[in-house]
C-alpha cells in the first residue's frame, strides 16, 4: 500500500517547487538577496500600513489619488530624444505624498506603482515582486531619512521653503540610488558578479538622478502651494501639470517621430545617391567593356587562325577573316561579294542550303557540319563549319558568325583508314572484307533477279609457298604483286579481284551474260599466268587452280559462294594443279573426306603408320628371242606407303599432296630417308655381293627448299653408315624447273657431300637442254608415260631416244622407269637405255618381302 510514492515526496517540499518554478536562473547569493529585501519590502510595508490605518479617511483618500496619479504617468513616459532613458512623472505626485503625509504613504504609492509597472513591463513573478518591494525600502528609508533631516534642520534654524527644497532634492536622488541599487544588485549576484557596482549605478545616475531631483523640487513647489492655499490649488495645479507633462510627452514624441523621419529619409537620399552613383560607375564600366570587346573581337576576328565570317541569312559574306580565305585561296575582299553556299562543291551544297534555310525556323539553334569546298586552286578542301547566330548592338541586321577549321588533313587519313580496312596493303586490291560485301551485293541482286548472272572465282596459286621458302619472303611479295597486276589487266572494270590472304585471290565476275564466259575467262587468266614473271632475276612461272560457282545455284549467301568455289579450287588442284574446276554439289562430300584425311596423317607419322616399299632397279640386259635374261640388280626405289588404320594402304598420290599442303611433307621425306637407309645397310652387310646396292630416294619441292637439306640428308647416311655414293636422290624436273638458279645451288652441295642425284620424270617438263646442262646431276629417270607406250618407230621411241643421247652426250645415265613388258626391256635396250625398272622386273616390295626376294635371287647364284 505504500508503494506508491507520495507527490510531495517525489518532487520535494512544496517551497522548493515554487523555487525551482520561479528562480530557476538563481543562485544561492541571489536567491538570498532576493529573500532578504523581498521580504525586508513586504515588512515594511506592512508596518506602513498599519501606521496609515489610523489615519482617517482622507488621508486614504489622498494617498489613492497620489498612487493613481502616480500611476498613470507611468503610462506616459516622457523619452528623451536622442537618448535611451524615459521619465515617468509618478514620482513627483509620490514625492508629493511624502512631504504632505510622510514616508509610510509614499511608500505605499511606490509599492502600488512599483507592482503596476513591474506588472507592465515583466512576466516574471520575482521582477513583478521585487520592483515594489524594493521601491517600498527604498522610499521609506530615503522618506525617513528626509524627516529626520528636516526635523534635525529645524531644529538648528534651519527652515523655509529653500531648506525643504534643498533636502528634498537631495533625499529622492538617494531614493533612485537605493532602489537602482537594490535591483541592479540582486541581477548581478544573479549573474555571479558583485552585488554593489558603483560604476555601473553611477551610469544611469546621471540625468535620471536629476530628474528625480527636478520631480522631488516640483513636488517640493506643489507642496508649498498646499500649504499656503490649500487642497485647492492642487486642484488647480494638478492637472495644469498632467497637461504640461502630456504635452511634453506628446511633444518630444512627435519630435522622436519628426527625427525618424528626417533620418530616415536623410539615409533613403544617400541610398539612392549611392544607387545613382552605382549605376553610373556600372554604366561607365559596361561601356568601357563593350569598346574593349569590340576592339578584342575585331582583333580576334582578324587574327584568328580559323576561318571566320559574319554571314546574312541568305548566305551572303558580310565579313571574312584573313584566315577563312587562306583556308579557300581567295582574296577576303573577292569573298565579300560570294554567297557562302556557292564556295560548297556541288555534292554538299544541298545539305547547306537547307541549314541556311532554317534560320527562320524557330527552333534554329545553329548548326556544325562538314562539307567539301573549292579551293581557288581547284583541290576540294573539307572544312568542319560551326555556324550560330550572332547578335552585334551596332549590326543593323542580326546575323550569322561562321567559323571554319580545315580538317581534309583528317578527313583523308580516314579516307586511308577506310581504304586499308577494306583493301590488302601489300597488292592494293579490295581484302576478303570487302570482296565478301561485294559479294553479298550480288548474291542479293541476283535473288531479286535470276537474269542477272554472275560467277566467283577461287584462284590458289600452285608453288607460291615454294617461292616463298626457297627466294625468300620480298620475292614472295613481289610475285603477289606481279600476280595482282596481271589479274586486273585480265578482267573488265565491271569484275572484281581480291586478295583473300596468302596465295589466294577470289574474283566476282560480275554481269556475265552466260555461265561459258566465266569458263573462257578463267582459261585466260591460266593463259596469262604462264607467261614467266621475273622475281629476285630469276624467271618464274606460275600456274593456278581455279575453282568456280555460279549464281544459278541459288545462294543466300557470301560466305557459302566463297566456300563452293574454294572446295571447286580443291578438286582443280587434286587433279593435277593449272586447272579450273566447276563446284558441283558432290565435291562436298570429297571435300570432308579430304579435311578428314588431313587430321589423320598428322597421327600417322606419329603413330607409325609409314612404311616404305623397295622397287628393284636394275642393268638391263637384252633377252635375245625365247630366252629370258637375268638382269642384274643395281639397287632399290624407296617408296612410301601409308598403312591406314582403316585397312587400306594408302598410295602416295592419295596422301602426298596433303602433307605437301599442311607442312608435313619435311616430316614424311625425314622418315623415308632414315628408314631406307638403314635397311640398305642392312642388307649391303648381309652379303659381300649386296655390298655395293644403291637405294633412290625421291625428295619434294620442300625438300629442296629447305635450308638444312644438305644436314638433313648427310645425317641420314652418317647415322645408317652408309657410303654416299650408294644414296641417289631423285627430283622431278618440275621441281627442279621451278626455281633452276636455286635448285644450282643445292644441287651443288649435295653433290659435295658425295651423294648421287637424279631428275625423276624427265620429259614431262619443260626443261630447256641449257638449263639440263647446268644442273649437277648423274641421271636422267625417263617418265614413265614415254616407256608405257613404246613401240617400234613411234614418237615416244624417238622421244627415249634422243634422252639417251643427250644422257651420252651430258655423260649421265639415263634410267626407263614403269617398264611392263619384256618388250619394253628389249626396245629400251636397243635404243641404248641400259638401267630400268618396273613391274615387269619387280614390284615395289616391302621390306620383308624384299628381304626375302633378296634372299630367293641369291640361292641360284650360290
Ligand atoms: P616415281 O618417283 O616416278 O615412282 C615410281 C612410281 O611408279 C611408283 O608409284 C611405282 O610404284 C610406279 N611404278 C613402278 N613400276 C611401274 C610400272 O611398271 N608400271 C606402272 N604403271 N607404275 C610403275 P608410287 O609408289 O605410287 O609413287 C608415285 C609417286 O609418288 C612417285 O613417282 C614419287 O614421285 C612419289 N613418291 C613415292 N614415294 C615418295 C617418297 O618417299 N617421297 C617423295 N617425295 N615422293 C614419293
Ligand atoms: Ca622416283
Ligand atoms: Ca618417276
Amino acid at each position: 500500500m505504500s508503494a506508491l510514492p507520495t507527490p510531495t515526496s517525489a518532487a520535494g517540499p512544496w517551497w522548493r517547487r515554487l523555487h525551482t518554478a520561479l528562480m530557476h536562473d538563481y543562485n544561492r547569493r541571489a536567491a538570498t538577496a532576493w529573500w532578504t529585501f523581498a521580504l525586508l519590502g513586504a515588512g515594511v510595508l506592512l508596518l506602513c500600513l498599519a501606521q496609515l490605518a489610523s489615519k482617517g479617511w482622507v488621508v486614504w483618500l489622498q494617498v489613492l489619488a497620489g498612487t493613481a496619479l502616480a500611476i498613470a504617468a507611468g503610462l506616459f513616459p516622457v523619452r528623451v530624444p536622442g537618448t535611451k532613458n524615459a521619465y515617468a512623472a509618478g514620482e513627483i505626485s509620490i514625492f508629493l505624498l511624502l512631504l504632505m503625509l510622510g514616508p509610510a504613504a509614499a511608500a505605499v504609492a511606490a509599492a502600488c506603482e512599483g507592482f503596476v509597472a513591474s506588472h507592465r513591463t515583466s512576466k516574471r513573478w520575482t521582477s513583478r515582486l521585487f520592483t515594489p518591494a524594493s521601491a517600498t525600502l527604498s522610499m521609506w528609508l530615503a522618506g525617513s531619512l528626509l524627516q529626520m533631516a528636516l526635523a534635525s534642520l529645524a531644529a538648528a534654524g534651519w527652515s523655509g521653503a529653500a531648506v525643504v527644497l534643498g533636502a528634498a532634492m537631495v533625499f529622492s536622488t538617494l531614493y533612485f540610488f537605493i532602489n537602482s541599487t537594490l535591483i541592479a544588485g540582486v541581477l548581478q549576484l544573479k549573474r555571479g558578479e558583485r552585488f554593489f557596482q558603483p560604476a555601473g549605478v553611477f551610469s544611469v545616475f546621471r540625468w535620471v538622478g536629476m530628474a528625480y531631483a527636478g520631480s522631488a523640487s516640483l513636488a517640493a513647489l506643489l507642496f508649498f502651494a498646499y500649504q499656503q492655499q490649500g487642497v485647492g490649488a492642487l486642484l488647480t495645479m494638478t492637472p495644469l501639470l498632467v497637461v504640461l507633462l502630456m504635452a511634453l510627452h506628446f511633444f518630444f514624441r512627435q519630435q522622436e517621430e519628426a527625427e525618424r523621419l528626417r533620418s530616415a529619409s536623410v539615409e533613403v537620399a544617400e541610398r539612392e545617391a549611392r544607387l545613382a552613383e552605382r549605376e553610373a560607375e556600372v554604366a561607365a564600366r559596361h561601356l568601357r567593356e563593350l569598346q574593349a570587346s569590340e576592339r578584342r573581337f575585331q582583333s580576334a576576328f582578324t587574327h584568328a587562325s580559323i576561318g571566320m565570317a559574319l554571314l546574312a541569312f541568305d548566305g551572303r559574306v558580310l565579313l571574312a577573316n584573313p584566315a577563312l580565305a587562306a583556308l579557300l585561296g581567295q582574296d577576303a575582299d573577292a569573298l565579300k561579294q560570294a554567297r557562302f553556299q556557292h564556295l560548297v562543291l556541288s555534292e554538299d551544297r544541298p545539305r547547306i542550303e537547307r541549314q541556311l534555310g532554317l534560320t527562320h525556323a524557330s527552333e534554329f539553334e545553329g548548326f556544325a557540319t562538314e562539307v567539301r569546298c573549292q579551293h581557288a586552286e581547284g583541290s576540294p578542301v573539307w572544312l568542319m563549319l560551326h555556324c550560330s547566330f550572332f547578335t552585334d548592338p551596332d549590326a543593323a541586321e542580326p546575323c550569322l558568325i561562321l567559323q571554319a577549321q580545315d580538317v581534309t588533313a583528317r578527313r583523308s587519313a580516314e579516307a586511308g583508314l577506310a581504304h586499308m580496312a577494306f583493301h590488302d596493303s601489300l597488292t592494293g586490291l579490295p581484302n576478303r572484307r570487302r570482296f565478301l560485301e561485294c559479294l553479298a551485293g550480288a548474291v542479293a541482286r541476283s535473288k531479286a533477279d535470276p537474269q542477272h548472272v554472275w560467277a566467283v572465282m577461287f584462284l590458289d596459286f600452285d608453288r607460291f609457298k615454294l617461292v616463298n621458302d626457297s627466294l625468300g619472303h620480298n620475292a614472295g611479295d613481289d610475285l603477289l604483286q606481279q600476280l595482282a597486276r596481271r589479274l586486273q589487266e585480265k578482267l573488265r572494270p565491271s569484275d572484281t579481284v581480291a586478295r583473300l590472304g596468302g596465295d589466294e585471290f577470289a574474283i566476282l565476275a560480275d554481269h556475265i551474260e552466260h555461265e561459258r564466259d566465266a569458263v573462257v575467262l578463267a582459261e585466260r587468266l591460266m593463259d596469262a599466268l604462264c607467261k614467266p614473271f621475273l622475281v629476285a632475276g630469276n624467271d618464274i612461272t606460275a600456274s593456278a587452280s581455279v575453282g568456280i560457282t555460279f549464281s544459278a545455284f541459288g545462294y543466300d549467301n557470301a560466305q557459302d559462294v566463297l566456300r563452293d568455289a574454294d572446295t571447286a579450287m580443291y578438286k582443280a588442284k587434286s587433279e593435277g594443279k593449272a586447272r579450273f574446276a566447276v563446284f558441283d554439289a558432290s565435291l562436298h562430300t570429297a571435300v570432308s573426306a579430304r579435311l578428314r584425311l588431313e587430321g589423320e596423317l598428322r597421327q600417322a607419322i606419329a603413330q607409325g603408320q609409314l612404311a616404305v616399299v623397295y622397287q628393284p632397279l636394275f642393268k638391263l640386259h637384252a633377252s635375245g628371242p625365247g630366252q629370258l635374261a637375268q638382269n642384274t640388280l643395281t639397287g632399290f626405289e624407296a617408296l612410301v606407303r601409308w598403312k591406314h588404320p582403316g585397312g587400306d594402304t594408302l598410295q602416295p598420290m592419295a596422301f602426298l599432296p596433303i602433307a605437301e599442303e599442311t607442312g608435313l611433307m619435311l616430316q614424311v621425306s625425314d622418315f623415308v630417308l632414315h628408314c631406307a637407309c638403314r635397311q640398305l645397310r642392312q642388307w649391303q652387310q648381309s652379303s659381300p655381293e649386296l655390298a655395293e646396292l644403291t637405294i633412290s630416294i625421291n625428295l619434294s619441292a620442300h625438300d629442296l627448299a629447305h635450308p638444312a637439306l644438305v644436314a638433313r640428308v648427310s645425317q641420314a647416311i652418317v647415322e645408317a653408315g652408309l657410303r654416299p655414293e650408294h644414296l641417289t636422290l631423285e627430283l622431278t624436273e618440275d621441281i627442279l624447273m621451278s626455281d633452276i638458279s636455286g635448285a644450282v645451288v643445292v644441287l651443288a652441295a649435295l653433290r659435295r657431300l658425295g651423294v648421287r642425284l637424279a631428275v625423276d620424270d624427265f620429259g614431262t617438263g619443260y626443261s630447256s637442254l641449257s638449263h639440263l646442262s647446268r644442273l649437277p646431276v648423274d641421271s636422267l629417270k625417263i617418265d614413265r608415260s614415254f616407256v608405257h607406250q613404246l613401240r617400234r618407230n613411234s614418237d615416244d621411241a624417238a622421244v627415249v631416244a634422243a634422252i639417251v643421247q643427250l644422257g651420252s652426250t651430258l655423260r649421265k645415265a639415263v634410267v626407263a622407269e614403269g617398264i611392263e613388258t619384256a618388250d619394253q626391256v628389249d626396245q629400251l635396250r636397243e635404243l641404248g637405255c641400259e638401267l630400268g625398272q618396273g613391274f615387269h622386273l619387280a614390284q615395289p616390295l616391302t621390306e620383308q618381302a624384299a628381304g626375302d626376294w633378296l634372299a630367293a635371287r641369291r640361292a641360284p647364284l650360290h
